[in-house]
């Protein structure tokens, strides 16, 4: 099923030229760049895309993260495209993900670990949302997002 998933490109990835490198690894998977922007998001803006971890040991020093420099959102559009793209970014600590894989090939730390994915379609959507709307988004798969 031809699915929408989102990509935000994390401040330290963006400010050390690594957007390209993202947005290429993605082209060569056969993923579909839709919507693409750089942006840097408020303190309340984070909170809003993390309210899942809110109360977490990290979800302060994320929200201080990514409100801290710029950023990119990619919408990219795949056939089974929400799990294929987990699969490409690998797993949340870098030294820990597989040769290959996005967070492999850009991150850092743990919380620096070059991008965000989302994890199943309903938050998929909402991250979309987030970002997007219906104007700045081209496909010509685009369905009932
Ligand atoms: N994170 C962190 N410390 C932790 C766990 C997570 O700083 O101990 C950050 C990390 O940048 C991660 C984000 O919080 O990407 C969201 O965590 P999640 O468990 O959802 O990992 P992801 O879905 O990004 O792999
Ligand atoms: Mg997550």
């Amino acid at each position: 099923m031809v699915e929408l998933s989102l990509v935000m490109v994390k401040p330290h990835a963006f400010d050390s030229k690594k957007l390209g490198i993202i947005v290429s690894m993605l082209e060569q998977n056969d993923f579909k760049i839709v919507g693409l922007k750089s942006i840097k998001l408020t303190t309340e803006m984070a909170r809003r895309f993390y309210f899942v971890h809110e109360g977490k040991e990290f979800f302060e020093r994320l929200i201080k993260y990514m409100s801290s420099d710029t950023i990119a959102a990619i919408c990219v559009q795949k056939d089974n495209c929400v799990a294929d793209l987990r699969k490409l970014v690998g797993a949340t600590d870098p030294t820990k993900a597989k040769v290959g894989t996005i967070r492999r090939t850009v991150g850092e730390t743990v919380e620096a670990n070059g991008v965000h994915a989302s994890d199943c379609i309903e938050n998929a959507k909402k991250e979309i949302r987030f970002f997007f709307s219906d104007l700045e988004l081209f496909s010509f798969q685009y369905l009932d997002y």
